[in-house]
């Protein structure tokens, strides 16, 4: 475990360095104040994905969904209820995968509602479907290493 990690803005995407000591106490960013630990879930596109990922070193996880997909509207208040849930330890994010279809090609996404949990970069584990909270909490524990 190191002292401090480093963290994107959800909101300007300013790169912070926070001391772990003080991450469950709601830390805000340096350069815009807004809180970097919300609670809910925030936008993204491809290239605030990217920058996520390359930076964040908490795990992350990324709901991709379809304003037309019915199933991913019916996930959309369960996922925000899951982000509540588990923030600080987990960041939750959501990517409009009609707007941004390079990103389904890249993560060779063949159907949604899909949530991906990422570690420091790198695709920990992935799941099809609609979920309910408490399977997202109890589906993202397994799969965060202690
Ligand atoms: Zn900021």
């Amino acid at each position: 475990m190191t002292d401090t990690i480093h963290i994107i803005c959800p909101a300007c995407q300013a790169k912070n360095r926070i001391p772990t000591a003080k991450l469950a106490a709601g830390p805000a960013c340096g350069a815009c104040k807004a809180s970097l630990f919300p609670g809910a879930p925030f936008e993204l596109d491809e290239a605030r994905l990217n920058k996520h990922l390359k930076n964040d070193e908490v795990p992350f996880l990324v709901d991709f969904w379809a304003p037309w997909c019915g199933p991913c509207r019916t996930m959309a208040p369960m996922f925000a209820d899951a982000s509540r849930q588990m923030s600080p330890a987990v960041r939750f994010a959501k990517l409009d995968t009609e707007q941004h279809q390079s990103v389904g090609a890249r993560f060779q996404i063949r159907g949604i509602p899909l949530i991906i949990l990422f570690d420091k970069g790198r695709e920990v584990a992935r799941q099809t479907g609609v979920m309910n909270a408490g399977q997202i909490v109890s589906w993202v524990r397994q799969n965060v290493k202690g």
